[in-house]
């Protein structure tokens, strides 16, 4: 793969442990579960932004950016790591924030991520859902460059074909590890939203011509805008990389019958989710994305979805600063 010709900055904790969770697993009695911690990349407690920022990051450095604008929902993991790896670069970070919950709660409106994005340095803007974001970073871009400024923007989540490169990599990481250990994969799942990560794991699978199965669980968007989406985006990365060869072939599927009312609104399964893993394994998920993903793959995995695997790998997209813009939701568990 023709990845090495991208700029690309070094600043995650790579590779990223790869560890059985066995407790789980016992009281699944199915499969053996694994855990792919992208919750310890590194950068301000982090996630899954991160490989994909150090992609972003070079090619903004490298179009001589001084500052950098994306744009997320208030509880944003994205927003704070890309805050945090500003900050390591000496660059500016503008965020913009949209209220997609319309939550009140001041802990959801100022603590967890949002504390972070301004203990990073970052400035913040708010708008309400459903606002163009993309038009309202395009604007605030062209306001920075008439004050003589060289904004970068990166899109919501990082996830165009350069953020994308970096589930392409983490694809090969995690088939490195697995030989290594001599551990047969059978299948993959995750948390999917603006589909970057699941887009770039499409792409480096296939360019690796593995067998192992990708199931993405959403957390917005109905299954057919998902699969779309992600297909989409692994296509123009695999061209992004040269390696346009069978993508008519791409198999993508995203279920996402665990979004429950919508986006950052909590679910009974999450919530029960993320309170098995913290009492079984002692690992922290989030309320937004790797509650639901793994509400997804623990339901799946009673209702039969993976009989007959000997091994499935949960990959930890992080988000664990989200718990603090949510303290009521286990208070009484
Ligand atoms: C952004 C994010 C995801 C989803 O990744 P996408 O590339 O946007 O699909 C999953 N989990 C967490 C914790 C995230 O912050």
């Amino acid at each position: 793969m023709a990845i090495t010709q991208f700029p690309r900055l070094r600043f995650g904790h790579l590779p990223t442990p790869l560890e059985p969770l066995d407790r789980l697993s016992d009281y699944l009695g199915g499969p053996r579960i694994w855990v792919k911690r992208d919750d310890c990349t590194g950068l301000s407690t982090g996630g899954n932004k991160t490989r994909k920022l150090e992609f972003l990051m070079a090619a903004a450095l490298e179009g001589g950016a001084d500052c950098v604008i994306t744009q997320g929902a208030t509880q944003s993991n994205h927003a704070r790591q890309t805050a945090a790896a500003a900050a390591r670069l000496g660059l500016g970070c503008h965020i913009l924030l949209e209220d997609r919950t319309g939550s009140e709660e001041m802990a959801y409106n100022h603590s967890g991520n949002v504390m972070l994005d301004v203990l990073h340095g970052a400035t913040i803007e708010r708008h309400p859902g459903g606002t163009d974001m993309v038009a309202e970073m395009e604007r605030f871009a062209a306001e920075l460059r008439a004050e003589g400024k060289s904004p970068y923007i990166i899109p919501g989540g990082g996830s165009n074909e350069t953020g994308a490169l970096g589930y392409v990599e983490c694809a090969r990481e995690l088939m490195v590890q697995a030989d290594a250990m001599k551990l047969k994969i059978d299948a993959l799942v995750h948390a999917t939203g603006s589909s970057g990560t699941q887009a770039g794991l499409v792409a480096g699978l296939a360019a690796l011509d593995s067998d192992i199965e990708l199931l993405g669980i959403g957390v917005r968007a109905p299954r057919e805008k998902q699969e779309a989406m992600v297909r989409d985006l692994a296509t123009r990365t695999l061209k992004h990389l040269g390696l346009g060869a069978d993508i008519a072939n791409l198999k993508v599927e995203a279920n996402c019958d665990y979004v429950g009312p919508g986006y950052g609104l909590p679910t009974e399964g999450m919530k029960s989710a993320v309170s098995l893993l913290a009492r079984l394994e002692g690992l922290l998920f989030d309320p937004v994305y790797s509650g639901k993903g793994l509400d997804g793959l623990i339901d799946l995995t009673r209702k039969g979805r993976f009989a007959g695997a000997a091994n499935i790998v949960f990959l930890h997209t992080g988000g664990s600063a989200a718990l603090f813009g949510y303290p009521a939701l286990w208070e009484n568990d």
